[in-house]
């Protein structure tokens, strides 16, 4: 496992990058095909998108204009909350496709746990994927009682749990249950939007090794067998993002970045989100 290229089998065994892209408020237009032109060139693999964040057909464009062949790159989109329901998540997924300009998604998800909605969005991706129009599908922001609540209704389990997830939210139960279930974790806003990197238990450790905070806990991901999706539009912050695959932090160290827990968000609890009902 050395670099961006590394990745992990997902249940129905498509492989995902450890370490992608997420382009949550990176601007349609310029700002969004210059973020990723350039994240491709470091090598990124995996692009982290949604329709919410308005920017697909963009993420599209980056893709076509670089000289990648589309199999090489890791695609996902989400299924935002408005548009719940068997037939919206149809229509919303083949509108999806239609910005992005291609022909399936690597990875669906369903955005946010709409309570009342979300088994009826899952019965339209199980069919999205059948059809082959999606390789993988999952959830994100689900709790254990959703996934319980999910699972206990699905033909196609999913394959990925997308939740925010950083030292300061480590959702160490949520992780154990999705480990047992072969759900793989992927950490949304790993980086806590920047909020705490200048935390002295992860600069105290980075020192050691010569790596930035930031490094630190996309490692500690690594090492808890979580994906990350950390979002930068500077090509040095990519750089350094990704510069995580030549270092390993010891037991003691982990259970250090462990103890920062504060059950702390940045975002909202998926149990208080206001899905407008
Ligand atoms: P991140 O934790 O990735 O942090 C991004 C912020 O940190 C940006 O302001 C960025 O600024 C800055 N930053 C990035 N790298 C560094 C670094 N090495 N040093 C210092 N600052 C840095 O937050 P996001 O909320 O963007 O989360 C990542 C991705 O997760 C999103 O883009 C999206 O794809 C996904 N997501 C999914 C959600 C869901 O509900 N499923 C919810 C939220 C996010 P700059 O760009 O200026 O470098």
């Amino acid at each position: 496992m050395s670099s961006l290229s590394a990745t992990v089998k997902l249940h129905n065994g498509v492989e995902i990058p450890w370490v992608g892209l997420g382009v949550y408020k990176v601007e349609e237009g310029q700002q969004i095909e210059d973020t990723i032109a350039s994240a491709l060139k470091i090598g990124y693999r995996s692009i982290d998108t949604a329709a919410f964040y308005q920017n697909e057909e963009g993420v599209g464009r980056a893709i076509r204009n670089s000289n990648l062949n589309r199999e090489d790159i890791f695609v996902t989109t989400k299924v935002w909350n408005t548009d719940q329901g068997y037939e919206n998540t149809l229509k919303a997924f083949d509108k999806s496709l239609k910005k992005l300009g291609l022909d399936y998604v690597d990875l669906y998800l369903i955005h946010w746990p709409v309570p009342g909605k979300y088994k009826e969005t899952w019965k339209a991706i199980e069919e999205i994927y059948e059809k082959g129009k999606a390789r993988a599908i999952g959830v994100s922001n689900f709790q254990i009682h959703h996934l319980e609540d999910l699972l206990a209704d699905v033909n196609i389990k999913p394959m990925v749990n997308q939740v925010e997830f950083h030292p300061q939210i480590f959702q160490k139960d949520l992780l154990d249950f999705c480990k047992q279930q072969n759900i793989q974790m992927e950490a949304w806003s790993p980086l806590a939007r920047g909020q705490y990197l200048d935390d002295p238990t992860l600069l105290e450790i980075g020192k050691k090794y010569n790596k930035t905070a930031a490094q630190v806990i996309l490692r500690w991901d690594y090492q808890h067998g979580v994906i990350s999706i950390p979002k930068s539009t500077k090509p040095h912050r990519q750089d350094e993002n990704a510069d995580i695959f030549d270092f390993s932090l010891t037991d003691e160290e982990m259970e250090k970045i462990n103890g920062l827990h504060q059950n702390k968000r940045t975002g909202k609890h998926p149990d208080e989100m206001d899905y407008g009902l």
